[in-house]
């Protein structure tokens, strides 16, 4: 089963793709990640998009779509969880092509629904475990007091350089200009399965899993 979790930044797409690994064994794609990664490693492709991925503007579709399609070529079985990627339509389009390409489906579009507000509170408050990726927040999960996290035992956290007021509003127009069109890409498709992204993690994960079909 290979499916798109779709939504703003802070919806919490990648807390859900990790319950997703976890429980079911598919392979996370996050595009968002994957940039990372690259400015980390400083590959050239990762310092030419540092700036962008800091003022929270997206990146070329041709850049993304290219590290997709790396992926999709190494990767097999387990099905595919793509989690900020498509953004734009031609990156929709590109996706179904190479999907299609390589002989499989798109199951379902998981949109999940948050307020605008609750977005904003949520990212501002966000740190990770470096070590796992586990998500924490200030506010409703604080690292715990002895500093290790609850996940993987590791005493790293970070927060995003992206994570600040400022890059949230451009990366909420990004979202509202260039990516919403997707839900009605998708809705037309028949895959859009909306979901309330609001609950608690496990709850939020019972929706998706009754939108999967159990
Ligand atoms: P994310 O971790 O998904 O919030 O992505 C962080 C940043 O990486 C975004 O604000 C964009 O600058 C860039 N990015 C990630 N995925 C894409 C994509 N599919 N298309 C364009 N830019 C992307």
């Amino acid at each position: 089963m290979n499916i798109i979790l779709l939504g703003p930044p802070g919806a919490g797409k990648g807390t859900q793709a990790r319950k997703l690994v976890d429980e079911r064994g598919m392979i996370q794609l996050s595009t968002g990640d994957m940039l990372r990664e690259a400015r980390t490693s400083g590959t050239e492709m990762g310092l030419k998009v540092a700036g962008i991925m800091d003022r929270g503007e997206l990146v070329t579709d041709e850049i993304v779509i290219g590290l997709i399609e790396e992926k999709l070529e190494g990767e097999k079985g387990g099905g595919f969880i793509f989690d900020g990627f498509p953004r734009t339509l031609a990156q929709a389009d590109a996706l179904g092509a190479l999907l299609e390409r390589h002989g499989e489906n798109l199951d379902a579009v998981i949109e999940m629904r948050v307020e605008d507000e609750v977005l904003v509170a949520r990212i501002v408050a966000r740190s990770t475990c470096g070590m796992c990726g586990e998500v924490y927040n200030d506010e409703t999960k604080p690292i715990p007091a002895d500093g290790k996290c609850t996940n993987c035992g590791g005493t790293e956290f970070n927060r995003r350089a992206d994570d600040n007021e400022d890059s949230l509003k451009t990366r909420l127009l990004a979202y509202y200009k260039q990516t919403s069109p997707l839900i009605g890409y998708y809705y037309a498709k028949g895959n859009l399965k909306p979901v309330n992204g609001l609950g608690e993690i496990d709850e939020v994960a019972g929706e998706i899993a009754a939108a999967l079909g159990g």
